[in-house]
């Protein structure tokens, strides 16, 4: 195991590479902690990276540790700001002190939990776990699709899972975001949702795309 602050250079390295880059000066400018060069040698010590010049670029066990330390910290910030209502500029410091600690099950409890998020909350993708493939659900269901509910039901939106961009701007446009508490008002001739002061018809697709914590779950 790698200790924290190297686990945090990894983590820019793997966001750099999203930008397609790979200088040291761009992982310095990706990453959350100021590091020495000393610590860019234990991670190439430990096979993680190759140095070369100025370039710095993934073994593959410093890849697949990269992309585990990245799914950790983007479900974190996915719980923080959906379920714990972390405001957004903490979200990140808090998601880099959650991702050393999460163990496997559950990181899968959680991803599971939250129905598999693909983004975080700043549109960056979320590398899909054993779960995600899976598309496990036993957590007993404790967040379910918001079309699973009845009539009188009501959840809290976790997650919504950006089918296409329009309908995302759409629902936000509404009020209709992460944190909102909805009830379910009538499921036919259309599925009608409630929440604050509004009432909202909303396609079965898009329904199906919303997941929501069941509120009887909160509360028990
Ligand atoms: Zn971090
Ligand atoms: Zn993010
Ligand atoms: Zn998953």
């Amino acid at each position: 195991m790698l200790n924290e602050r190297l686990e945090e250079i990894l983590e820019a390295i793997w966001v750099a590479r999203e930008k397609k880059q790979s200088s040291l000066a761009a992982i310095r400018e990706n990453c959350a902690i100021q590091f020495s060069g000393s610590e860019l040698k234990a991670l190439e010590r430990n096979k993680m990276v190759l140095l070369n010049g100025d370039e710095v670029h993934f073994t593959h066990e410093g890849e697949k540790l990269g992309k585990v330390i990245i799914r950790r910290h983007r479900l974190a910030e996915v719980l923080v700001t959906s379920i714990l209502k972390v405001k957004k500029h903490k979200m990140h410091e808090i998601a880099c002190e959650f991702e050393h600690s999460l163990q496997a099950e559950v990181e899968e409890s959680i991803c599971t939990l939250l129905g598999h998020p693909e983004v975080c909350p700043d549109g960056k993708s979320i590398p899909p776990g054993v779960c995600c493939k899976n598309n496990s659900t036993r957590v007993e269901n404790t967040v379910t699709s918001l079309i699973e509910l009845s009539p009188g039901e009501q959840g809290r939106i976790t997650y919504i899972k950006p089918g296409s961009h329009s309908n995302l701007h759409q629902l936000l446009s509404f009020g209709l975001s992460p944190g909102v508490t909805v009830t379910v008002h009538r499921t036919s001739p259309a599925f009608c949702v409630k929440f604050e002061n509004t009432e909202l018809a909303l396609d079965p697709e898009i329904a199906k795309n919303i997941f929501v914590w069941k509120t009887s779950c909160l509360l028990k």
